[in-house]
Parts: C-alpha cells; structure tokens; sequence
C-alpha cells in the first residue's frame, strides 16, 4: 500500500506493517478495497472527490494515539475528519492516511455543573438531543448535521450566538492527542497557550477527542420558524430586517434568505421555484415573550407561507437540514458585516434575480451580541466587530453546471464585498480561497497562532485544514 508522506513522496508499506497498526486499533482501518471505504472518504460538498490511502474509523482516543504514533514512525500525511462538512474538504487528503471521526459520538452531560462532554466526533444533533433531556443546550450551527469539531475549531455560530457568543467562546475544555501522540488536557488551567489557539485556529495543534461546552438554560420550546413572501416584496421585507435586527433582544436572532422557493409542503406548489423571501426567526427565551415579539413579522406584507410556531427546540435546530443535503456540489463566499446598509439590500435582491439554481441564496445571519462584547484578544475567531454573517451560497446537482453556478457567487461577491468589515468566517472558505483570506479571517491573532504552532505541532503534520505555518 503505498501512502503520502509529508515531504510529498509516497511510502510502501507492506501488509505486515498494516496488521502492526490493526493489532493496535480497536476501529476498523480501510483500505480502498474495504466496505465502509467510499463512504467514509465521501463528504457533503462533492465537488471534493479526493482519495485518502488508508482510512482508521477511531473508536476511541486508544486510536487515534495508534494512528498518530503510527503517522509519525513513517513520516506519514495525516487527514482529520469530523463531520465532514467542511466547504472546502479539508478532512480529505489523497494517499493520506485518514482519522474518521465520526464513530465517537458520545455525549455526557452533567445538569449541576452544566457541562456538556462531547466526543470529537459528533454532530449537532447529538449533543443537542442530550442536553435538551436536561432543558439546556450550547451554541451550536444551524444545520444539525455539521459535526462540531470543526465548527468549534473555527468558531462557530447559530441560534443562541446573540445570547453566548460563537461556539468556541462556550467551550471550557478540550482533550487533544498532541503530534507527538501523547494525550493532554486543554483548558484555562492547563496547557492556556494551546487552549487559546483551538477556540478558531482550527485542527492545527492536534487531534481533538473531546470537547467540553457551557450551558444554559433553552427550550425545550421555542418561537421558531419561517415566515415567506413572494420576493416582489423583497425591499420591504430586507426594511423590516434592518428594523427588527436593530432593535431585537438577543434572545431572537434573524436570518433573511432570498432564494427559490422549495418544494415544501407548507409553500403552494404553484409558488415553488418562483423567487421568494423568507425570514427565519429563532425566539430562545419564555415562549409566551416570543410570541409578542414575532408578531410584526407574522402580520407582514402578504406571506405566502408561514411556519414560524411554538415548537421543540432540538425540531429548530433541525429545520434547514433537508434543504443542505450530502451530495450536491457546493461553493460560498461569505463576507462579516457591520451591519445592513440599504445599498446592500438592492444589491442582494439584483443578484437574486438570477439565481441559477433552486438549492442557491443569498442569507444574512444576525449574530451581534455577546461575541461583540469579548475583546479581541479572548481567542483566535477575533472579529468581535462582526454584527452579521453574509453568505452567498451556491448549491447544485451536476459538474456541467459549476461554471455558471461559481460564476454567480463569484458576481454578487463582487457587487457585496464592499459592505464587509474587511472579515471572513474560516469555516465558510472554500477551496480556492488562499492566505489572503486567512489573513483576514484570523486577523491580529495570526502572529501567536504560529508560535501556538510552533510549539505544538513544529513539523506541520497537521497541514490538512487553514493551515498555519509554525512561527
Ligand atoms: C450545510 C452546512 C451548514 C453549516 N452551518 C454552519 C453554522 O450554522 N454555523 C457555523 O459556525 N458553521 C456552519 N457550517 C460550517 C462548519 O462550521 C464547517 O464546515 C466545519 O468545518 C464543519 O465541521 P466538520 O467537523 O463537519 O468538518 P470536517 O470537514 O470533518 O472537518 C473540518 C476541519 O476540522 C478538522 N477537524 C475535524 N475534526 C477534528 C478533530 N477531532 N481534531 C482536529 N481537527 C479536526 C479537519 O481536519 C478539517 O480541517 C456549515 C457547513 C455546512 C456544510
């Protein structure tokens, strides 16, 4: 089987090595020849098809030291996947060996303390199941299905944002299997330095086996949901926007999406893939609260559809998943904001009108809040003037259609980019976005992210994600 090092040369390794390191594991290791191989290197964006030589399904942090001492005797290219959400498929790498993730799934939570304990390889839904047993939960994504090992390395955001800031600003600790395979623990008091460089600098510094987050009280209900108009109401609509976001409490938090309208069941079937708005709004505080302050939304303009209910948190957490399915090809361009101008209103409905694809939109995501109220030095995600997320979000089915499907982000990026604070969210970055941008993502903290390197990770065996050269 021969396997990339990390100089960029290829290794043999003979059959009797592979059974060494099976003698080690309690997870099964692939080979492309083994069942579970294709599934386990497939990710959600499929524009990414690259080919690891070796894949270990960790079923335990046992595993993963094996795969990392292993990585480091033969000098070999080590990948890290999590959930395997990530745009630009930096949990593959061709002739790598791979560490799957995805098996660690479990979650303790203890209600006193309110800490959730959350293997590296979950996805949001599952501590999200756990800690609703308990009427808690964390910040985390808005899809349920993006595993939180990446999303929290880069930082993360979502419904509960606005009340506790991103995701890696509520973890209080974290287990790491150093690069030179020995297990530490990661957390104000222990190892700081590396502590400070996971919370947004991404898989640089080692592999993560578990995570610890805070939580708060939420749910089990909420106000939550989406309410549509047709999109020749969009001006209106993106007013109403402004207005709500300038004054909402932080316990509601407001996306905006221009995009085609779904084939759902609660849109009539003569309006889908006719232009719509739509305004999803997440209420996390008392329901009989959200109600009141929903109400303008509900009693808009003329909505043609309207979802936004009282209803379990963990169905919110899971509301958008159908529409960002495993599979599709996908590419993004996303742009923080200081906040909404109506310049950049026109501009969004302009380029929506030409979307060329039904899965396609162009969102905006409030999370001013608590995040703003951190200084800029609390951890690498930094950007703490960032009051909105805009995302221009390319999705479709087939390889002809990339050329015009990137083409369209790539024009509206153009016409949007200008109302940016001149940051970027990591974990939105796709494949093509180079130093540049990670410059403007981490910012100020770029310079003792490499010293962190540095120290943790000298060789850059762990390059497989927005890399950060050691200092
Ligand atoms: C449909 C969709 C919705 C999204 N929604 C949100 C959202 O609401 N909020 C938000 O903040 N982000 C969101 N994201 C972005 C998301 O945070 C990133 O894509 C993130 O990288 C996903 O994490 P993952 O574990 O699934 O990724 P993967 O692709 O598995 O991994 C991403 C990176 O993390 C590294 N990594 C994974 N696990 C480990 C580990 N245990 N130790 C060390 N490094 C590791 C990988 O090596 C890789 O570099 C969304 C993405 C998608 C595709």
């Amino acid at each position: 089987m021969k396997v990339k090092t990390l100089d960029g040369s290829e290794i043999e390794l003979k059959q009797e090595i592979l059974d060494g390191l099976k003698t080690k594991l309690k997870g099964p290791l692939l080979t492309p020849l083994d069942v579970g191989f294709e599934e386990s290197r497939n990710i959600w964006n499929s524009m990414i098809d690259r080919k690891p030589a070796l894949i270990v399904r960790c079923l335990g942090t046992a595993d993963v030291i094996a795969c990392v001492q292993f990585a480091r005797d033969y000098g070999l290219l080590i990948c890290i996947k999590g959930g395997g959400h990530n745009i630009a498929g930096l949990a593959i790498a061709d002739g790598a060996l791979m560490l799957d993730m995805s098996l660690m799934r479990g979650v303790w939570v203890d209600p006193q303390r309110r800490i959730a304990h959350a293997q590296a390889g979950c996805i949001i839904a599952d501590v999200d199941r756990e800690t609703q047993l308990h009427n808690l939960a964390t910040v985390l994504g808005f899809i349920s299905l993006t595993g939180i090992a990446g999303l929290t390395l880069g930082g993360g955001f979502g419904y509960l944002t606005r009340r506790w800031g991103w995701t890696s600003d509520n973890v209080t600790a974290m287990d790491v299997v150093t690069t030179d395979a020995q297990l530490v623990h990661a957390s104000i008091d222990e190892n700081p330095d590396l502590f400070w460089g996971l919370r947004g600098g991404g898989g640089n510094f080692g592999v993560v086996t578990t995570i610890d987050y805070k939580l708060y009280p939420v749910g089990r209900e909420i106000i939550g949901g989406v309410v549509a108009w047709h999109a020749s109401e969009a001006q209106k609509v993106l007013e109403l926007y402004r207005t709500l976001t300038s004054q909402a409490p932080p316990e509601l938090t407001l996306v905006a999406m221009m995009r085609l309208a779904p084939p759902a069941p609660w849109l009539p079937e003569k309006l889908h893939r006719k232009p719509i708005i739509a305004l999803l709004a997440c209420y996390s505080g008392k329901p009989d609260e959200g109600e009141k302050i929903v109400a303008p939304i509900k009693t808009f303009g003329n909505p043609i559809g309207d979802i936004l209910i009282r209803r379990p948190y963990t169905q919110m957490q899971s509301l958008l998943d159908a529409t960002q399915p495993k599979g599709r090809r996908n590419y993004w361009k996303s742009e923080y904001l200081p906040n909404i101008e109506p310049d950049l209103c026109e501009n969004i409905i302009t380029h929506a009108a030409s979307v060329p694809s039904p899965h396609s939109a162009v969102a905006l995501f409030q999370i001013e809040g608590a995040l703003n109220n951190l200084s800029k030095e609390h951890s690498p995600v930094g950007n703490r003037d960032a009051h909105y997320v805009l995302n221009i979000i390319g999705s479709w089915e087939q390889a002809g259609d990339d050329r015009q499907n990137i083409n369209w982000v790539r024009e509206t990026w153009d016409d949007l980019k200008s109302f940016s604070t001149g940051g970027n969210y990591i974990n939105f970055q796709t494949e093509d976005e180079g130093q540049g941008r990670i410059d403007a993502a981490l910012g100020k903290g770029l310079q003792r992210l490499a010293e962190v390197k540095a120290k943790w990770d000298p060789e850059n065996m762990l390059r497989m994600n927005r890399n950060i050269k050691p200092a």
